[in-house]
């Protein structure tokens, strides 16, 4: 799933906020905004900009945040985050639909396409951050950024790591209140992703011819080995040795261990240590680990369960994110509110954590809460 971050919404209630004027508090589904007085009424159709979208400075609708432009990624533009204005949290920016008339378009075609029902279905589904011109904001810091030419495609037989946010998720906790999660600390590092593939895997196929000079260690075992980042497959002998990422694997000896285990897998985790994420878990200096939060079946296209993901960590004799417990959603949380307010806590190192996520136990459905105050203070 990729993150939809520019969408059509229903502004929810609008409401003042005691002692300011000039503007008030709309709630979008599970987020609160704050916006200027009289823009919106509860009912009206908007487009909301989530957090972490990068607005670019060349549209001059952004112009009234030209202050707070910043350079990213050779582009001027404004970063859309977290803040708290008057007291009040307020997270993305709406714009009243008439002002974008590039999706209004969109939508008028669309029901004299389907009909308005059905117009408003597919809506629901669809974001315009590339009409818009809109990319998602992401620290630059990482193997990504640097070294293009030794990095290649993520397989196509692994799923990316992402989880969706519970305030994009409007009735979850009806609907699931009576299913069991698994309710993990969620860790602020690096995702990285480490597969194995069986000699006979008929995926072998879409994966290049190993090079053993490039990748020595993956030369050294049957069957196929691999290490990613959240978006590439890192290539072993690139000018940085694969860098952490690689150092990790390496140091948990995961190469020899995936290939006696002899399963198509890809194990995926967190990797976290003092150069990673400007260190905010607090790791010692020099530390680096992999944190395992979740295993793909290759051969089955689908994750195991959390269970087994733990069980298979240990086999491993690798790390798990720390586990909070398994119960009910009903007896975790009934409410985005609750359910943020349960967010905030300790991480691992007993500093302020990112927050938390949950995954169903026998089922494909997860989720995250991240902590409000932990977007205040790191700034996202
Ligand atoms: P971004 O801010 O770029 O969206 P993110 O880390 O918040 O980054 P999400 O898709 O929002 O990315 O959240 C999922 C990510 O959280 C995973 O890719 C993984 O790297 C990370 N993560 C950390 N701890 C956990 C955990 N306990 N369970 C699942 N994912 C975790
Ligand atoms: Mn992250
Ligand atoms: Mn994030």
């Amino acid at each position: 799933m990729n993150r939809k971050l520019v969408t059509v919404r229903t502004v929810g209630e609008v409401r003042p906020i005691v002692g300011a004027d000039r503007v008030e508090v709309a709630t979008v589904d599970g987020w609160t905004v704050v916006v200027k007085v009289k823009e919106f009424s509860a009912g009206d159709l908007a487009v909301f900009f989530e957090i972490d979208s990068f607005l670019p400075a060349a549209d001059s609708r952004w112009k009234f945040l030209e202050d707070a432009f910043i350079q990213w990624n050779g582009h001027a533009g404004y970063r859309v985050k977290s803040a708290k204005i008057r007291g009040q949290m307020s997270q993305g920016i709406l714009l009243p639909l008439n002002d974008v008339p590039e999706v209004v378009k969109i939508i008028v075609d669309l029901e004299g396409k389907h009909g308005k029902k059905e117009a408003a279905e597919l809506l629901s589904s669809m974001s315009f951050a590339d009409t818009l011109n809109v990319k998602k904001w992401e620290r630059l810091d990482g193997i990504e950024g640097g070294n293009g030419k030794l990095l290649r495609a993520l397989p196509s037989f692994i799923s990316r790591t992402d989880q969706e946010r519970v305030q994009n998720l409007p009735g979850v906790f009806k609907k699931y209140q009576d299913e069991v999660f698994q309710e993990t600390t969620k860790m602020d590092g690096s995702s990285m992703t480490v597969y194995y593939l069986r000699e006979d895997s008929v995926m072998l196929e879409l994966l290049p011819q190993i090079n053993p000079e490039r990748e020595p260690t993956a030369a050294s075992v049957g069957g196929r080995f691999g290490v990613c980042s959240r978006n590439v497959n890192i290539v072993e002998a690139s000018e940085s040795k694969g860098g952490n990422f690689w150092a990790v694997a390496r140091k948990n000896d995961l190469a020899r261990k995936m290939a006696e285990l002899n399963r198509s897998i890809a194990i995926q985790g967190e990797l976290c240590g003092s150069s990673i994420q400007a260190n905010f878990e607090g790791f010692p200096v020099g530390f680096h680990d992999f944190f395992l939060f979740s295993v793909w079946d290759i051969e089955k296209q689908k994750y195991m369960q959390p269970k087994e993901a733990e069980e298979l960590a240990a086999q491993l004799g690798l790390k798990h994110v720390p586990v909070i417990g398994y119960r009910r959603l009903g007896n975790i949380a009934t409410s985005v509110k609750e359910i943020l307010a349960r967010a905030e806590g300790k991480g691992l190192n007993g500093r302020k954590r990112e927050g938390i996520v949950l995954k169903q136990v026998d089922g494909d459905f997860s989720f995250k809460a991240i902590s409000n105050s932990y977007l205040l203070k790191h700034g996202e």
